[in-house]
C-alpha cells in the first residue's frame, strides 16, 4: 500500500537517455511526461530540485574513444544537460504555469543563473522548481554525482533515481528471470553484493553522508509523485 513519509525537499535525478526518448536530442513527448508528474508533485506541497543527465547528447568518456580529450568531451557533455534543462523549463513555466529556476555550474548567464547554494533555497522555500544544469561542473564527474552533492547540499531528504527498471534487483533481471528486487536495502548491503545503484563516487557520497537514494520507474505514469509523496515503490536505499 501507500504509505506517506512527507517529503518536504526532495532531488529527483533524471537520466539524460530517457529525455531523449532513445536518440540524440530532446523529446517533447517524455519532457511533457516527466513536466506534469512535476507539476503533480509541486501541488502536493513538495519542493523538488531536478538533476538531468545529458547522455542524449554526449558522453565525455564515449567523445573520448572516438579521439577527443576528456576534459573537453566532459565539458561538451555537460552543455549538453543545460539543453535538457531548459527544455523541462520550458514545459513547467508554459504547460504548467509553475515558476522555474535553471542554476548552472558553468555560468551562463543569459540561459541560467550560477549555482548558488543560498539563492537554491530561498527558490525552493518559494515553491519553485530548481533544475541544476551542467552537472558539478567539473568533468570526470557524473551527474549522478551531482545529485548526490546537490541533495546534501540544499538539504534534500531524498535522491529520487528515476530509472527504465522498477528498482535494485539480486541480480539483472534481463538475464536472471529468477532475479528479486528489493523493497528496502542498505548502502552497505548494496556494495556488499556488488549491487549499482550509481556510480562509485555519487554512491559513497550518499553513503557517507546517510542520504536515502529511491531507485524507481520513470516509464511508469505518476511513479514521481509517487516516490515524492514516500510511497513504496521501486527499492529505497538508506542506512
Ligand atoms: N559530466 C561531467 N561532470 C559532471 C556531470 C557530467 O563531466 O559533473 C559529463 C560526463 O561526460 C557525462 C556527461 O556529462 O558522461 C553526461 O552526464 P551523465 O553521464 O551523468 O548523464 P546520464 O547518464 O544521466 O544521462
Amino acid at each position: 500500500g501507500d504509505e506517506y513519509s512527507g517529503y518536504r525537499r526532495v532531488l529527483l535525478k533524471l537520466g539524460g537517455e530517457m529525455f531523449g526518448g532513445g536518440s540524440v536530442g530532446v523529446d517533447p513527448d517524455v519532457v511533457g511526461t516527466v513536466a506534469r508528474q512535476i507539476a503533480d508533485v509541486v501541488a502536493d506541497g513538495v519542493e523538488v530540485a531536478v538533476v538531468i543527465g545529458g547522455g542524449n547528447f554526449f558522453r565525455g568518456a564515449e567523445l573520448q574513444q572516438r579521439g577527443m580529450e576528456r576534459a573537453r568531451g566532459d565539458y561538451m557533455s555537460m552543455l549538453g544537460t543545460v539543453m535538457n534543462c531548459l527544455a523541462l523549463q520550458d514545459f513547467l513555466e508554459r504547460e504548467h504555469g509553475i515558476d522555474t529556476r535553471v542554476m548552472s555550474a558553468i555560468t551562463m548567464g543569459q540561459v541560467a543563473e550560477p549555482y548558488i547554494p543560498r539563492r537554491a533555497m530561498r527558490h525552493l522555500e518559494k515553491s519553485r522548481v530548481v533544475i541544476f544544469g551542467a552537472g558539478t561542473g567539473m568533468p570526470y564527474f557524473s551527474t549522478d554525482t551531482a545529485a548526490a552533492q546537490r541533495a546534501l547540499e540544499i538539504g534534500a531528504e531524498v535522491v529520487l533515481m528515476a530509472k527504465g527498471v522498477d528498482g535494485v534487483y539480486t541480480a539483472d533481471p534481463k538475464t536472471t528471470p529468477s532475479a528479486e528486487r528489493f523493497e528496502c536495502i542498505t548502502h552497505r548491503e548494496v556494495l556488499e553484493r556488488g549491487l549499482k545503484v550509481a556510480d562509485a563516487t555519487a554512491f559513497s557520497l550518499c553513503m557517507d553522508n546517510h542520504m536515502r537514494i529511491l531507485v524507481f520507474n520513470l516509464l511508469e505514469e505518476g511513479n514521481i509523485a509517487r516516490a515524492a509523496g514516500g510511497a513504496r515503490i521501486g527499492t529505497l536505499v538508506s542506512t
